[in-house]
This record gives C-alpha cells, sequence and structure tokens, in this order.
C-alpha cells in the first residue's frame, strides 16, 4: 500500500502576522521552484489564518487549524468551531496535541467530539496521540496509545477524513526522538489498532512528531508505517522544514 506522505507544520502560538506572511510566501516560494514529494500542510495560529491563506493562494500548500471547539456556535468565549475554520479556507484541524491535554484538561472524549466536529464541518482530522515519559519508562506506551487511539478517534473516520500523529509528550520540542525501533513498534501497532476503528485503515496517514529536524528526518520517514510527519519547532524555518519535505519519499 503506498500512501502519499504528509508533512504538517504546527506553528503554536509564534509570531505576528508579518512572520506569519513571510514564512508563507517563503514556502509558496519553493514550491515554484521544485517538485514536491509530498504534500505539506501548514497550521498557523488562528489569528493568522487569513493573511496565511492569501500568502498560500494557487500552491499545493495546504491550511490548516490547530485546535477547533466541538460544538458548531453557541456560548463559547474565546472558541473557533470548524465550520468558522473551514470558512477561513482550512482544510486540516489538529486536535488533541499534548500540549492542549495538558494545559486545557483535554481528555480522549474532549478530542473525540472535536473530532468529530472537524469531519462534520467537512476538515480532515489530525488526531494526535503519546505517551509521556513516565509512561514510557513503566512500559505502557503501546497500551497508552491504544486507549488514546479508541476514545479519540470519532465514529465516521476514514482514510480520507483523518490522520493519526503519534507525538511522544517526551519528544516534543526536546531535541529527544524515540529510536527508530521504536517509533516502528508504536505506529506498527497503531496500525494493527486502526484496524476495525476505521475505515479504510491501511490508507489512513500516519505521523510521527516530535523533534523531526532535516537531520533526522529522512530516517523516520523510510520506516514502514510512518506516513509523514507532524513538525513544530523545524516548521517555522522555510529552508529546514522544505528540507523535511524533501526527505519523505
Ligand atoms: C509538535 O508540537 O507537534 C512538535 C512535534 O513539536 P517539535 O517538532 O518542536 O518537537
Amino acid at each position: 500500500m503506498t500512501i502519499k506522505p504528509l508533512i504538517a507544520g504546527n506553528w503554536k502560538m509564534n509570531g505576528l502576522t508579518a512572520d506569519a506572511i513571510a514564512l508563507a510566501a517563503g514556502l509558496a516560494g519553493k514550491t515554484k521552484a521544485g517538485v514536491m514529494t509530498a504534500d505539506m500542510l501548514v497550521c498557523p495560529p488562528f489569528v493568522h489564518l487569513s493573511a496565511v491563506a492569501g500568502a498560500l493562494a494557487g500552491t499545493p500548500v495546504m491550511l490548516g487549524a490547530q485546535d477547533c471547539h466541538a460544538a458548531i456556535s453557541g456560548a463559547h468565549t474565546g472558541d473557533v468551531s470548524a465550520a468558522m475554520l473551514r470558512d477561513l479556507g482550512c482544510g486540516h484541524c489538529i486536535v488533541g496535541h499534548s500540549e492542549r491535554r495538558a494545559d486545557h484538561g483535554e481528555t480522549d472524549a474532549v478530542v473525540r467530539d472535536k473530532a468529530a466536529a472537524a469531519l462534520e464541518a467537512g476538515l480532515v482530522a489530525v488526531i494526535c496521540v503519546g505517551e509521556t515519559l513516565a509512561q514510557r519508562d513503566a512500559g505502557t506506551t503501546l497500551g497508552v496509545v491504544e486507549n488514546q487511539l479508541r476514545g479519540s478517534v470519532p465514529e465516521g473516520a476514514d482514510a480520507a477524513n483523518t490522520v493519526i500523529a503519534y507525538e511522544p509528550v517526551w519528544a516534543i520540542g526536546t531535541g529527544l526522538t524515540p529510536t527508530l525501533e521504536q517509533i516502528a513498534e508504536v505506529h506498527d501497532h497503531m496500525r494493527s489498532v486502526l484496524d476495525g476503528l476505521v475505515a479504510e485503515s491501511v490508507s489512513v496517514r500516519l505521523l510521527y512528531g516530535g523533534s523531526v529536524n532535516p537531520g533526522n528526518a529522512k530516517e523516520i520517514l523510510a520506516l514502514d508505517n510512518v506516513n509523514g510527519g507532524l513538525v513544530g519547532g523545524a516548521s517555522l524555518k522555510v529552508d529546514d522544514f522544505w528540507k523535511i519535505l524533501e526527505s519523505a519519499v
């Protein structure tokens, strides 16, 4: 089964409007110069989505958001609905990132409802899962990731509307990465858990995230059940992000 890789950038809470436009324009320029070996997605902060949509117009770089609310509309001060994101030009929405799970107390049930709202609005949900260092040290990684998948993937998920990102919490923004064997073990397990949980499970994109950089991307992205990457820090630098894209085959 050949799955076209997806390289997704999570810009988190970084940059002002001019920075976001410059980053998007830099990527837009690269798309004109070279052949893209993978699909590219960028997920800027909510407030920069319109500006980035403008800078990426006419390019193949896709736009996504970092979160959405589970409700369609209503009294949810400060929140943003999936339909609003779609309206701005987003095609994807990250849900369940470990920083949201930690900072906002998002449980698997909340993540599942957000993912369901994303699908309902016509967005692709990028559902994040991953163990803490304590869980890895306790030898419970596979069980933790399996439970998160079972709890966070909504009904109706399939290969076209859902992407799964495995992001060990201890590898995010730390410069630490699991060994290739550890990444392969989790991704192989996720693939088997998804069988029966989502339609067309063999075609669901499984991304690895956690300190991916131009130096380690090639070997990580070459693993069998790794179909792309979710990149934080390195997605804020045009050349680094592009090199990661070029590492995907
Ligand atoms: C992330 O936040 O999704 C991430 C993977 O960050 P980093 O690449 O900086 O570790």
